[in-house]
């Protein structure tokens, strides 16, 4: 029969052997005094190896980084000084064969007869959760990158309370708070100025767990109203229904947008101003024959009144009258250019031929594109600068891709570049080249006359009023026939006097 220790023992034994942790223990010199084969199997020390050994010399030597690692700091050790159990899960054991695994382990000490006799160290190699760790906390850091690196503003609003949970970079940016103070919010405080249609955007939204406005503006610190172009979905977070809104900022949109507008009505304007010259010789010619006839009339008053034909009234009244009418007709047509020319006189600044033409082609690129247009830009990075007006040289550039992207409508395999150069600085120079249809020999060489058109609704001014434009500006304007198909219009400015290249 065995005796009732003798179970225990066996059964404690049993218990050891069975177990996945690593168990040792060691007596209050730190030396083993007994080990399990899952002990052997992790470190690769077998037990008659460890026995009577320093485990921390054998086994716990070193820092994860190679540094020594004192047993004096050692908490396995500490557990048989303060009598406290040591619970520790960022250090390495060290195998037998000089690798090292990342462990967890207790470390609790043996008290018998209220002296602490040593420590028993229960272990764990922890290399797979630690990896898994790393995966979880590797892909958090690269959601968190994607969310802090992206141009919108991104906000997680938990639906039951409407509280943020959290927002990016740009949304702190765009309104103005610190994450702190905007974490605070809700999305109500943020739209408190426009309610009904944050109520109705977020009815739609949960109706149907996703949804979009451009009606919306968000609060900034200052009390600013953000525009803002929103899109929103309802997301399950960890059991918790939430929101995530996305929202871009349209303040530079609008205004970009505004800029294209005003740009747009001063290259009407541009347009009026410089037909101008044009106008001026028609207009000579049209108030030549009203003036001519009043002339007439006042010399033919004059005539009967000298006469002193007294019977002659009612002849000198019709005359007065009819000169009234020509000097009226005069009158209109001088009226009717009062109001073609508005905004007075050409005005030269110093500008980089670059930044007008890609204004005046931001008008009309999305439109080329739109119609399939393989639409293309080369500028010259060395363009000296030039004195030009630039509304009219935009003009001038409007007026020359307009024709190109026209003419190209029906041309299948479209192109359409826009290129500037310049020639030792001297001068900059824009070409503007399409493969469209071109034109018959005897229209080439008068396209730059007023009246030139081949369109049933053109006027065949604009090259004429182009060419007027780039002369003023000590300019040349030609076009040349493309090898492959098509024309290509260049101009040349003269460079700023004293001007280096703009680079
Ligand atoms: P409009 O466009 O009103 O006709 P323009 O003076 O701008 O007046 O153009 C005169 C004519 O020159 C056009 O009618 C067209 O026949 C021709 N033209 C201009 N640019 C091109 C081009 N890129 N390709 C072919 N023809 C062109």
């Amino acid at each position: 029969m065995k005796s009732n220790e003798d179970v225990l023992l066996k059964h404690r034994n049993l218990i050891l052997e069975a177990t996945g942790d690593g168990v040792y223990g060691i007596d209050a010199n730190g030396l083993t005094t007994f080990s399990n084969p899952a002990a052997e199997r992790l470190t690769g020390f077998s037990s008659d190896e460890l026995f009577g050994k320093s485990s921390h010399t054998l086994i716990h030597h070193s820092h994860p980084d190679g540094s020594h690692f004192p047993n004096t700091e050692c908490p396995i050790y500490a557990a048989f000084k303060d009598g406290k159990v040591h619970h520790v899960t960022d250090e390495v054991f060290w195998r037998k064969d000089g690798s090292s695994f990342p462990v967890e382990y207790v470390s609790t000490p043996i008290i018998d007869d209220g002296e602490i006799v040593g420590a028993v160290v229960s272990f764990r190699d922890i290399t797979e959760r630690k990896q898994a760790e790393a995966a979880l906390s590797e892909s958090e850091e690269r959601y968190r990158k994607i969310v802090e690196s992206t141009h919108e503003a991104i906000f997680l609003v938990r639906i039951a309370d409407g509280i943020m949970l959290d927002v990016n970079d740009e949304a702190c940016r765009m309104l103005g708070y610190s994450r702190d103070e905007l974490i605070t919010k809700t999305t109500e405080d943020l739209h408190q100025h426009q309610m009904d249609i944050h109520r109705e955007f977020m009815a739609s939204l949960l109706a149907s767990g996703r949804a979009k406005t451009d009606r919306l503006s968000c609060l900034s610190s200052n009390g600013e109203q953000i525009p803002v172009r929103v899109s929103a979905s309802v997301i399950q977070l960890q059991e918790e229904e939430c929101i995530l809104f996305i929202a871009q900022d349209m303040r530079e949109h609008l205004k970009a947008e505004q800029k294209a507008r005003t740009l747009q009505a001063n290259l009407h304007h541009g347009a009026r101003v410089s037909s101008m010259g044009e106008m001026a010789s028609g207009l000579a010619h049209e108030l030549n024959q009203p003036l001519a006839a009043v002339m007439n009339y006042l010399q033919a008053c004059q005539m009967l009144i000298d006469a002193n034909d007294t019977g002659a009234s009612d002849q000198l009244s019709d005359y007065i009258g009819r000169a009234a009418d020509q000097a009226e007709r005069a009158g209109k047509i001088i009226s009717g250019l009062r109001s073609f020319v508005k905004k007075g006189e050409s005005n030269r600044t110093i500008e980089n031929l670059n930044e007008i033409a890609e204004e005046a082609i931001g008008l009309l690129a999305a439109n080329a594109t739109a119609e399939g247009i393989d639409f293309r830009v080369s500028f010259a990075s060395d363009l000296p600068r030039v004195s030009v007006d630039r509304i009219q040289i935009q003009q001038v550039v409007f007026n020359l891709v307009r024709n190109a992207i026209e003419a190209l409508s029906l041309v299948a395999g479209a192109q359409l570049t826009v290129t500037t150069s310049t020639s030792n600085g001297d001068s900059a120079q824009i070409s503007i080249r399409d493969n469209g249809p071109g034109v018959a020999d005897e229209m080439l060489a008068k396209l730059f006359d007023a009246f030139t058109t081949t369109k049933p609704d053109g006027m065949g001014v604009g090259l004429s009023i182009s060419k007027s434009i780039v002369e003023e500006h000590s300019g040349k304007i030609r076009v040349d026939r493309n090898t492959g198909g098509g024309l290509c219009f260049t101009f040349t400015l003269p460079a700023e006097i004293g001007d280096g290249a703009d680079v």
